[in-house]
């Protein structure tokens, strides 16, 4: 029996069980946070990575804020943006 709060191997959650668009999002977010740390820029800079606004075309921007431990992301061409806080898990 794990004393973590996240059990991975007994989710509370199942994967499955979430909604697609939340399954989407999450992977999104999972790529978001894996490209900005992997380029390490603290100005908005382009990815790889393609909105997933319906009928959008942008792709996504993310910069990182080490001081805030965040990521802010925002697409070139429709309003969705967000910020990932605690990026660190401190
Ligand atoms: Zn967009």
């Amino acid at each position: 029996m794990s004393e973590l709060p996240n059990d991975f191997n007994k989710p509370a959650i199942n994967w499955e069980d979430l909604p697609k668009a939340t399954r989407e999002f999450t992977c999104f977010l999972d790529l978001v946070i894996d490209e900005t740390l992997e380029s390490g820029n603290e100005e908005y800079a382009p990815t790889y990575i393609r909105c997933f606004g319906k009928k959008c075309h942008g792709i996504i921007e993310t910069a990182i804020n080490l001081i805030e431990e965040s990521i802010n992301w925002r697409c070139t061409s429709c309003d969705k943006s967000g910020t990932i806080t605690k990026i660190f898990g401190r």
